[in-house]
């Protein structure tokens, strides 16, 4: 589950990475935590371990309906689980956020650039993000917690209260 792209630009930590595929891989829902009305977290288990980097995304495939870029929310060294918070904001991610545990939806990746979180190691690293951005910023969370000797961190975390905006650290 990988374009490829990844191992030829080294990109990938140097974890094996399969070949290139356009076709959906069928994976099962094995958890669904009901965040808001309108967003769920959904955690799939593959069938083999899925190696990504903090920052990349996967196309989700709800069959017969359409396919949609969603980030990658939960922790890379876990390889067992892949784990992704979705808005439902049109019809595929509206099915996506209904989809319940044992349901099965279609999934290739991991695509997309990634945070230079090792790169940055030695210095201090700020991390801010606004409501569901939070999302795609949780693995590099992950990451920078998992190796905290190595870097100062700080985060900031911004919400929609009514008419005002708030940011919490
Ligand atoms: C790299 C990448 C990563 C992403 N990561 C995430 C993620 O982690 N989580 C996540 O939730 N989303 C993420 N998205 C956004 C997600 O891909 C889109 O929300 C999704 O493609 C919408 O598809 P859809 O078929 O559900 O909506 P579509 O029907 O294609 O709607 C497209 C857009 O039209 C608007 N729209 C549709 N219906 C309505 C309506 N009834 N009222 C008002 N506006 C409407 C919305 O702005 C919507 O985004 C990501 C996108 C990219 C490119």
């Amino acid at each position: 589950m990988s374009t490829g792209n990844d191992a030829r630009e080294g990109r990938n930590d140097g974890r094996a990475v399969s070949v290139d595929s356009l076709r959906p891989l069928p994976v099962r829902v094995s958890r669904v935590r009901r965040e808001m009305a309108d967003v769920a977290t959904l955690e799939l288990t593959p069938p083999s371990a899925f190696a990504f980097l903090a920052g990349q995304f996967n196309m989700l495939y709800v069959f017969g309906l359409g396919e949609v870029a969603i980030s990658l929310s939960g922790d890379p060294a876990e390889e067992s689980r892949v784990v992704h918070t979705v808005r439902a904001v049109g019809a595929v991610s509206r099915a996506i956020t209904r989809l319940r545990r044992n349901d099965v939806i279609g999934v290739r990746g991991p695509y997309g650039s990634y945070w230079p979180a090792s790169e940055s190691e030695g210095s201090d690293i700020i991390i801010v993000a606004g409501g569901l951005g939070l999302a795609p910023l949780r693995p590099v969370i992950y990451r920078v917690l998992a190796h905290r000797e190595r870097s100062g961190s700080h985060g900031g975390n911004g919400v929609r209260a009514g008419d005002h905006d708030a940011v919490y650290d």
